[in-house]
């Protein structure tokens, strides 16, 4: 999944990019709560001057893009908890638009947290709501009724999780194939199936290895 990199300058009115360094636990989802914004909307509003306000977020994601505004070791002010908050302090926030295609936002934005749980080996509990860290409605695209779409999207992701996880018994073997002396396969997709070209390669990289034997 393709993150288009577009970081707000440290100079940003309104403090929106402290630059404060974070070591990140959690990951916050909140939704725009604007029918009309894209992703490169909601990117450009941060460097407005009408916008007045300090909130500011790291990554947005629509039916077409992730934008990533703020780098994800640095804090941004989302999660309505404070200076000093866990929410603000400890997790990277993503703002899911409520534009144009929703089902195909919303897929996009599994497959961004599943990539950034996967890449930071967190289980699906890291994954969490603004409302959970200072009970504000949001986000509120996944709310439908008593967070039933939350409690879908955490089952959505999860299944993407394991997708992209090695099964156990698969682990040495993947490490194998994987390890900078063989590289045979770069190991992406784990689960799914291989096509006719992917399994030429890798055969043939392995042959090349057995040859300067
Ligand atoms: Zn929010």
């Amino acid at each position: 999944m393709f993150i288009n990199v577009q970081h707000i300058s440290m100079d940003a009115p309104n403090n929106r990019r402290p630059g404060i360094a974070m070591e990140p636990e959690y990951l916050t989802i909140h939704s725009t709560a604007n029918p009309d914004s894209t992703a490169q909307n909601e990117r450009d509003w941060l460097i407005n001057p009408s916008n007045t306000r300090t909130a500011s977020w790291h990554l947005v994601v629509d039916d077409k893009e992730v934008i990533e505004a703020i780098p994800q070791n640095e804090v941004a002010w989302h999660a309505g908890d404070g200076r000093k908050g866990t929410g603000n302090k400890k997790s990277i926030s993503i703002e899911i638009c409520e534009s144009n295609d929703r089902e195909k936002t919303i897929i996009n934005a599994v497959k961004l947290s599943a990539k950034i749980l996967h890449e930071r080996k967190w289980g699906i509990d890291r994954l969490k709501r603004h409302y959970d860290w200072s009970g504000k409605h949001c986000p509120r695209i996944l709310e439908c009724n008593n967070w039933s779409g939350w409690e879908n999207f955490k089952i959505m992701v999860s299944k993407e999780l394991e997708e992209l996880s090695i099964s156990t018994w698969a682990k040495e073997a993947v490490d194998w194939a994987t390890s900078s002396e063989i590289n045979i396969t770069d190991g992406t997709k784990p689960k799914e199936s291989i096509t006719l070209e992917r399994m030429i390669t890798i055969l043939y990289r392995y042959d090349k290895l057995i040859q300067k034997k």
